[in-house]
């Protein structure tokens, strides 16, 4: 026996509350990012073609499930992305999303530091309820992280020198007793089993036992995923480069075969993962730049992790494979006689969103045709450093353009 009046203001209430509802899932609102977490496991040294090999032969069947996509690492030859087919550079980029231009580990010196922004940062700046945790078989990875460590962004550092099992039974551990959001496991074996005996039998074993390795730790995940159902946890794989042909015992150099690599991930992926570029800016390799890069694995862990960066010091080089996809294929290239800047990239057919171009955090340019490139000829003076990050769809990715520097230490 309401009055009408009264009915009439429960159902504006009850329709307020509907369309509020309704707005926060198709806003995505009502995802509570918290509970997104990520595993990344590591496996040094395992060349694509090889574990192609090894899955093909009924060797890797836990790697094999997850469908390894080909990836690249050690830069763009001849650009100032291009870094040293090395763990140190290669396993900086896999944690930051950035180039050596950026991260500065440019070799294997365990004393160099990393100087971006680190995943391992980014996550725990995003809320002090996250934590964090880097288990190593190889120990620079976690010197060259130490900073991270000593902030408190690492929460717990472990170094295994060498024993897989070791890195394998504490990562089991933290899965089961922890309450980590982002665990980064790394395993060894099969780069020593490269360096040692190079591609053959031995090496393949060494795949074998990485797989075995592999499959306790998402054990233990399903194990953890089976009694806390809220959890949503982004697996991926990968490694931090490949092997030099023809015997695969060396690597550090620019040929194909110790540039690529692979990324797998328990979840879809987007196109940049799923579908390369068939006609990369970057030419050379057999089309290697048209598939994703190593630097593409900390956007991707962001993104799963609901984490935005301020744009204002926006500084990954790699782009999301989930989710999304702004510009691909980005490059700035300095034309330093005519002190201009030129960005190319790539859109995805029927993108033709506006997109906005920042140049070291300022907003230069806002395009609002699908345009591939833009040429900035208003450069401050002196040049220096400029980072250009272009934004299409709220995903930004970015470059850093530098002035070479003479030997007498000149900007030119
Ligand atoms: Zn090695």
């Amino acid at each position: 026996m309401y009055p009408i009046a009264r009915l009439c203001g429960i159902g504006l209430l009850l329709g307020l509350l509907a369309a509020l509802l309704l707005k926060n899932m198709l806003m995505g609102n009502d995802v509570d990012f918290h509970r997104h977490k990520a595993l990344l496991i590591g496996i040094d040294g395992v060349q694509y073609e090889q574990l192609k090999h090894a899955i093909e032969a009924g060797k890797a069947p836990v790697i094999g499930q997850f469908h390894p996509a080909m990836s690249y690492t050690g830069g763009i030859v001849g650009s100032s992305t291009q870094q040293p087919t090395l763990s140190g550079p290669g396993w900086a980029t896999v944690l930051t999303g950035a180039w050596a231009n950026r991260h500065r580990i440019s070799s294997n010196d365990s004393s160099l530091r990393n100087k971006t922004d680190s995943l391992f940062k980014l996550i725990s700046l995003s809320s002090p309820t996250r934590h964090s945790a880097s288990i190593v078989s190889w120990n620079p990875i976690n010197d060259n992280f130490v900073d991270d460590i000593s902030a408190g962004f690492i929460e717990l550092g472990v170094k295994c020198g060498g024993d897989d099992q070791c890195a394998t039974d504490r990562t089991v551990q933290e899965l089961r007793t922890g309450n980590f959001d982002f665990i980064f496991v790394h395993l060894d074996q099969p780069d020593s089993a490269g360096h040692e005996n190079g591609f053959g039998p031995h090496y393949q074993d060494a795949i074998v036992h990485s797989d075995q390795q592999v499959a306790q730790i998402l054990a233990a995940l399903g194990q953890r995923e089976k009694e806390n159902p809220e959890e949503d946890w982004l697996v991926i794989l990968t490694t931090d480069h490949g092997r030099r042909p023809p015997d695969g015992f060396d690597h550090g150099e620019q040929s194909r075969s110790e540039k690529t690599t692979f990324i797998a991930l328990n979840k879809p992926a987007n196109a940049e993962l799923a579908q390369p570029v068939p006609d990369p800016i970057a030419p050379g390799l057999d089309g290697l730049y048209g598939v994703a890069s190593v630097a593409d694995i900390t956007p991707t862990i962001l993104a799963h992790m609901g984490i935005n960066s301020d744009i204002d010091r926006y500084g990954i080089d790699g782009v999301p494979l989930i989710g999304p996809l702004g510009v691909r294929q980005l490059t700035a290239t300095l034309n330093s006689a005519n002190r201009s800047v030129l960005l190319q990239w790539r859109v995805n057919e029927g993108s033709k969103q506006p997109l906005r171009i920042y140049r070291s955090g300022q907003l230069i340019a806002k395009l609002t045709d699908s345009s591939h490139e833009y040429l900035d000829s208003d450069l401050p003076q002196p040049i220096g450093q400029l980072n250009y990050t272009v934004v299409l769809n709220d995903v930004p990715v970015s470059r850093l353009v530098s002035e070479p520097v003479t030997k007498r230490g000149e900007a030119q």
